[in-house]
């Protein structure tokens, strides 16, 4: 019998979520954010998934290629865009739609003699510093662009760097929408500028941001950046994480549990071992008082998670034992509650699911 560690995607709340992000968004094309094996998804899934997104968005070349053979046809962009000359011809072979934010990607594009049209997304830096040219340099890149014969399409795009948060103290959204405005200001081509924190935002928004694409990822996802409440937003969990009590120890006052001994209980307690662990993905990090629900009580985590188990409290979930059903996070039990109690994000826990763990569409 295979171990009961099961991650369940739910790919009916990936179509749901992407109608939110429409609701929310009503005047955008929609980039369904895939990459990382779409958040720890599935390629595959995430593409069926978001079947109805105008187009598809990720990292790398190959697994671009195998959505085109998997037979998405819509748009694919490059978030990174290309790397070298074999690169340049896979966007004309293939229709990829690429991300342009250094000089030395502009002439690539320049040096490559381009069969075929190709569309691009010319990156601008508003200040998150990572990819993409200062809102004063932007204008140039765009002319030399313009002047490459078989570039047809430049979108204009820059990514938010604290999206989740209207006031942020050192760099507000409404910030960089400025600068982003003064650097493309008179310039032709659609604008790309929110993923999920600025359509969460949007309809605060609504006069200053305006994007004919948006590019959503954790929203897709059930997830808010944040973490903020996504059923408030009307957002269902696409992954529930499920295991099952593989054990039970009654423990006396005193006992500890655990590699560390870094739970001691102060009175005599029941603690169910759960199959699932840190190789699992779930976080080695998570203290004590992590919330997991057994047999649909909430319920917590006792000491250190260890690389295949992991233990809980049973006090107050009076009837479980051996086969009990344990959701880690998911339906039921909010990623983002588990992310925010781990110190970390829903992003990193799906994206971090180990190729070990059996997942299964439901
Ligand atoms: N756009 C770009 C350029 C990104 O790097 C990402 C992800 O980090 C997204 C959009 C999607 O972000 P989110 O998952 O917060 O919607």
């Amino acid at each position: 019998m295979p171990r009961p560690l099961i991650a369940t995607i739910h790919l009916d709340s990936m179509k749901h979520n992407l109608m939110r992000v429409r609701d929310c968004a009503p005047h955008a094309k929609v980039w369904g954010v895939v990459k990382a094996n779409a958040y720890g998804h599935g390629l595959e899934r995430g593409m069926r998934g978001f079947a109805d997104a105008d187009g598809l968005a990720l990292i790398e070349t190959e697994n671009a290629l195998r959505l085109r053979e998997l037979g998405w046809t819509r748009p694919i962009l490059l978030l990174e865009g290309i790397f070298d000359a074999t690169d340049v011809d896979l966007l004309v072979r293939h229709e990829l739609n690429s991300t342009v934010h250094t000089v030395e990607q502009i002439e690539l594009l320049e040096q490559a003699s381009l069969a075929g049209p190709i569309d691009v997304h010319l990156k601008m830096n508003t200040g998150m510093n990572r990819l993409g040219f200062r809102p004063e340099a932007f204008a140039a890149a765009h002319a030399r662009l313009r002047a490459i014969p078989a570039v047809r399409e430049i979108t204009l795009m820059t990514h938010f760097a604290n999206a989740d948060e209207l006031e942020h103290p050192r760099l507000t959204v409404l910030e960089q929408v400025r600068r982003f405005c003064l650097g493309a200001d008179g310039l032709p081509g659609q604008r790309s500028l929110s993923n999920s924190g600025g359509v969460l935002h949007q309809a605060a928004l609504a006069d200053e941001l305006s994007n004919d694409w948006v590019r959503t990822g954790i929203m897709l996802y059930g997830g808010t950046p944040g973490g903020r409440s996504a059923a408030a937003f009307d957002l269902r969990p696409t992954m529930t994480l499920a295991s099952e009590i593989i054990g039970v120890q009654d423990l006396v006052a005193g006992d500890s549990v655990g590699y560390g001994s870094g739970f001691q209980a102060e009175w005599p307690m029941t603690v169910g071992v759960v199959a699932c662990g840190y190789a699992d993905g779930y976080p080695r990090h998570a203290p004590h008082g992590t919330p997991v629900m057994v047999d649909g009580i909430l319920t917590k985590l006792v000491g250190r998670v260890s690389m295949d188990m992991m233990a809980v409290d049973l006090t107050h979930v009076p009837r479980a034992g051996v086969g009990s059903k344990v959701i880690l996070w998911g339906a039921g039990l909010p990623i983002d509650t588990v992310a925010n109690a781990a110190g970390t994000i829903g992003y990193e826990l799906m994206c971090a699911l180990a190729p070990r763990v059996r997942v299964v569409e439901g």
